[in-house]
């Protein structure tokens, strides 16, 4: 049975842009609700610690030094098949890709500029929420 749980970032670019608003809004309008909330300035050793599956990519670097620039919005979000239902939200990774009237096709910039994050399983979900938030911070 698929989790109820998903993680997500909104980026750098997005957040200071002055996006974090209006993506949130667009996050609670489509169903889903906050269960943890916070900014974070990543490392790039951090940064590259989450992306970790990406290890050698040529774009590795770069992903690292863009999720770096400034803070993310981390958040757990709750709702009925979040994880598949989430990444459906935001739309494919390149925004050239994205649906209409998906998070991507609305605010990225760029492939590697793409706006927010989505947990692509319920085990990273759960991996990636543990990664930004103690069990205090998550009920
Ligand atoms: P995310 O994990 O950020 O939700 P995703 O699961 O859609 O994105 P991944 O394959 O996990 O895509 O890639 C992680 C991030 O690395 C992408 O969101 C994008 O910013 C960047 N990226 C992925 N592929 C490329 C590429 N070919 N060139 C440049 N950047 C890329
Ligand atoms: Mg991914």
């Amino acid at each position: 049975m698929a989790g109820n749980r998903t993680f997500s970032m909104i980026k750098p670019d997005a957040v200071r842009d002055g996006h974090s608003g209006s993506i949130l809004k667009m996050i609670e309008a489509a169903g889903f609700r906050i269960v943890s909330i916070k900014l974070v300035h990543l490392t790039s050793e951090k940064a590259g610690e989450f992306y970790s599956v990406h290890t050698g990519k040529p774009f590795y670097d770069s992903l690292k030094s863009i999720m770096s620039e400034s803070p993310i919005v981390a958040l757990i979000l709750e709702k009925e098949n979040a994880v598949e239902d989430f990444r459906k939200f935001i739309g494919s990774t390149n925004p050239a890709n994205a649906a209409e009237g998906t998070v991507r096709k609305l605010f990225a910039k760029s492939l590697e500029r793409n706006a927010v994050h989505g947990s692509d399983s319920d085990e990273n979900a759960k991996i990636e929420g543990d990664f930004f938030f103690s069990n205090l911070e998550k009920f």
